[in-house]
Parts: C-alpha cells; structure tokens; sequence
C-alpha cells in the first residue's frame, strides 16, 4: 500500500502523535526537509520518514540522536 502524504495529513499527523508543530506549509516528497517546531520551543529539521518512522518526534535536545536501538 503506497499512502500519499500531504502536507495536511502530516500537520494532522504531528498532532496527534507528538508534542511537537509542524512548521513547513509545503510538502515534496519523503526526502524533503521538514521544519518543526519542539514543545520546548525550538525549531529542528528532519525528513516526514524520520519523524515518523524513527521516533525522532522532538528536536536534538529534547531527544539527543542515538546510534544504536
Ligand atoms: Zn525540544
């Protein structure tokens, strides 16, 4: 099953699953860097995959990139 992403379905997305907002109003493609903006009030980038797929819900922080697990 290919799900289409938007812009909106991903803003939708992002509230629901985490504390953070979505700041981009565009969406391109999985390889596009989004912006958020963190519950802590910080701006980070990431791509819709990661967000989602890989947990990273808040920015570098919040929720410091780990290597491994
Ligand atoms: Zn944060």
């Amino acid at each position: 099953m290919n799900k289409r992403w938007t812009i909106h379905k991903i803003n939708d997305f992002v509230e629901k699953n985490s504390e953070s907002k979505l700041l981009s109003t565009e969406y391109h493609g999985f390889s596009q860097k989004l912006e958020f903006q963190c519950a802590c009030g910080s701006r980070f980038e990431k791509t819709f995959t990661k967000f989602k797929n890989n947990h990273q819900r808040k920015c570098d922080a919040c929720q410091p990139p780990k290597t491994s697990r």
